[in-house]
């Protein structure tokens, strides 16, 4: 995959997309496999905003049974069904419960119809999944059973847990970026470090979309058909999208990682006590709920959602955050007796949400469902000018396939049948010839790029020194993921192709190794190396 600017410039697009978290990715994905001509661009690097930031979790929807809302609960079972073939070596089965109590909607006789229920509507979540990641019925265990594996969170009100099985995106980075691999590998043209400066739209079927180059500073033009504008919570703010009605209201959406794996092998949900809005209150807020999902031997543990009146290009975790969440969580489960010292990393991104719903602002209502908007509907008739509100990773791929049905009915396609592979093909792991080579680096190779890793193999081979303090983790590796995955930064390297950085701060001697690496490729003296090693640091400092 290579940054190539001279074809963007000189071709004319079906579809141009903005931005690449998880939607813009996945729509780029999905049209180019339908045949249209793609491309693909984004301001920073592929997933850096949002779309790093959420709790991995790819939900089959459970929780949407309380409102019967079956569509929704199909839509997540399909997109995550979707993201299970298209990247097995980024996900893998998760086990979740939570405690039931009472005779009411938790009690363990609802939890079993509900479970029973959840499993109906998913009765064809394992079709073409491989073996090992097949997802297992839901079930209620009793009040010993519970006692014996997790005894912490059994009460004096407990019956026992429900258990249920989702989905674990062990690397979301690298999931979101398989997305934009695809697109790639079906023809599409993807480029990251383009900023999106205005959308011109001077008749239907031409659009013109200015351009800047972050890396050169350069400007230029791109034709195109449509437009999807996917740029997440910086959509509205872009010259020439047409302004909607009633502009999005965002929440600051924030979790944290600590070091210590809390519920081996469960996601675990608890809810708090209900608590008194204030001294003079009569009625309870609900308890809060947080999920303590295990991850890598670590435990993430959210979510926070709070009303976001600034630039989301400031959205992060400060200090304040991870002490609210630490005290949170001590109230939720003090059992954890969580410090300071625990925390290796924080979330924050920004999610759209309805209102907020308490007085000082500590809970707010999310916006239910993703999407799209056609602004040629609308008073401005920008026709083949499209809109995304996405309010889950989880759902994107179901998102791009409506998506593509519509632009393909505006500009009437044709090849659509041809190359339409919604479903997403299986992408199994290859353990043949290659695995002769060197074994035990080649299966590593593929949990983390799949099938892609027989083309970092000799890359690897090449360039075999191992990089100390890494297991497994060689020069070779850094010089692909420079090469042929459009990695730009430490940052990129670190946070998104290696996932060095995405649950704690590495050692500095490594983040400067890499840095030397780097710097080869793409001509850094000591100054900038020193520069991008300071970035990664500056991130981790922002809320220790
Ligand atoms: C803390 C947290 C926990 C979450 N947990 C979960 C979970 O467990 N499960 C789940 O399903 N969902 C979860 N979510 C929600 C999920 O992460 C988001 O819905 C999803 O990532 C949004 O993706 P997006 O592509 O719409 O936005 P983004 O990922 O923000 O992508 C928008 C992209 O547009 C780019 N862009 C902006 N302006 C321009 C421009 N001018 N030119 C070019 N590019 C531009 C940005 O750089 C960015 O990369 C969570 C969210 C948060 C914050």
């Amino acid at each position: 995959m290579k940054r190539d600017i001279q074809k963007l410039v000189n071709n004319k697009y079906d579809v141009l997309v903005l931005g690449a978290g998880i939607h813009g990715a996945s729509i780029a994905s999905s049209c180019a496999q339908s045949g249209l001509r793609t491309a693909l661009i984004e301001k920073k690097d592929f997933g850096h905003a949002t779309s790093a930031n959420s709790l991995k979790i790819i939900h089959g929807g459970l929780r949407y049974l309380q409102h019967l809302n079956i569509k929704r609960m199909r839509d997540s079972i399909a997109s995550r069904k979707l993201m299970m073939k298209q990247a097995p070596h980024c996900v893998r089965p998760l086990s979740c419960l939570i405690p039931n109590h009472g005779k009411g909607l938790h009690s363990n006789f609802l939890m079993r119809i509900a479970l029973s229920a959840n499993d109906l509507v998913g009765y064809d979540r394992n079709a073409d999944i491989p073996d090992s990641h097949k997802l297992e019925r839901g079930k209620v265990i009793c009040r010993s059973k519970l006692q014996k594996l997790f005894p912490t969170i059994v009460k004096a009100q407990t019956t026992g847990a429900s258990i249920w099985h989702d989905v674990l995106a062990v690397n979301s980075e690298r999931l979101t970026f398989s997305f934009v691999e695809e697109a790639e590998k079906q023809g599409a043209v993807v480029a990251n470090y383009l900023e999106v400066m205005q959308i011109l739209s001077p008749s239907k079927e031409n659009k013109s979309i200015r351009v800047r180059d972050s890396l050169t500073g350069d400007l230029f033009s791109i034709r195109t058909k449509s437009v999807v504008n996917a740029c997440g919570p910086w959509g509205e703010l872009l010259p020439g999208v047409p302004s909607a009605s009633a502009p999005t209201s965002w929440a600051k959406a924030v979790n944290i990682v600590v070091k210590r794996e809390l519920f081996p092998g469960y996601a675990v949900g608890l809810t708090g006590e209900p608590q008194f809005s204030d001294d003079d209150s009569v009625l309870k807020k609900k308890g809060r709920f947080f999920f303590f999902v295990p991850w890598r031997g670590y435990t993430m543990i959210g979510t926070t959602y709070k009303p976001y009146r600034f630039s989301p290009d400031n959205v992060r975790a400060d200090a304040a955050d991870v002490d609210e969440m630490i005290a949170l969580v001590m109230e939720i489960y003090p059992e954890a007796q969580l410090t300071r010292d625990d925390v290796s990393f924080a979330h924050a991104g920004l999610v759209p949400m309805v209102k907020a719903i308490s007085g000082d602002e500590s809970e707010v209502q999310l916006t239910k469902e993703s999407l799209i908007i056609d602004h040629g509907l609308g008073k401005d008739k920008t026709t083949g000018v499209y809109t995304i509100k996405g309010v889950k990773y989880t759902t994107a791929p179901k998102v791009a396939s409506e998506l593509t049905d519509k632009i393909c009915s505006l500009l009437q396609c044709t090849e659509k049948s041809a190359k339409t592979n919604k479903s997403g093909s299986c992408h199994t792991p290859q353990t043949n010839l290659e695995a002769g080579l060197i074994p035990v680096a080649f299966s590593y190779l593929e949990q983390r790029y799949g099938t892609s890793a027989v083309q970092v193999l000799p890359y690897v081979e090449k360039s075999d020194r191992l990089l100390s303090e890494v297991p497994l983790f060689r020069a070779g590796e850094v010089i692909y993921m420079v090469e042929e995955e459009m990695a730009c930064t430490l940052s990129d390297i670190v946070f998104r192709r290696c996932g060095l950085a995405t649950a704690e701060c590495p050692p500095v001697a490594v983040l400067n190794e890499i840095a030397v690496v780097m710097g080869k490729l793409l001509h850094w003296n000591a100054d900038q190396q020193d520069t991008e090693v300071k970035k990664v640091l500056a991130f981790f400092a922002a809320w220790q």
